[in-house]
């Protein structure tokens, strides 16, 4: 079970991950604008740029489904049901947590 530190350092970290993903999203918005293709580069670069904005726009799907999963976290925690394996009902150890605070489930059920 968590102990309340171990829960409020928990919240303070997903709050920030939350921040995080966030500025990072808008800032990802930016490149994939700036790194739209143009005539005036070569064939090769031009396959480069699109590369790059096929990774920008993964990594923005992978954050996409990451912040709602944080959200919620801080929902359970509100509910006082955060840390808890969804599907064997054991609590999650506090430092997978900390690695991973969007988990539902524990090392075992993943
Ligand atoms: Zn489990």
């Amino acid at each position: 079970m968590l102990t309340v530190d171990e829960l409020v350092e928990l919240e303070v970290l997903i709050s920030e991950e939350i921040e995080k993903l966030q500025v990072r999203s808008a800032e990802s918005a930016e490149e994939r604008e700036a790194i739209t293709p143009d005539v005036s580069i070569g064939r090769l670069s031009r396959l480069d740029a699109m590369q790059i904005q096929e990774i920008a726009k993964e990594g923005e799907r992978r954050r996409k489904d990451r912040l709602p999963r944080l959200e919620y976290a801080l929902d359970l925690i509100d509910l006082g049901k955060y840390g808890k394996c969804e599907r064997c009902h054991n609590w999650i150890p506090f430092a997978r947590l900390k690695e991973q605070p969007e988990t539902l489930l524990c090392a075992g059920c993943a």
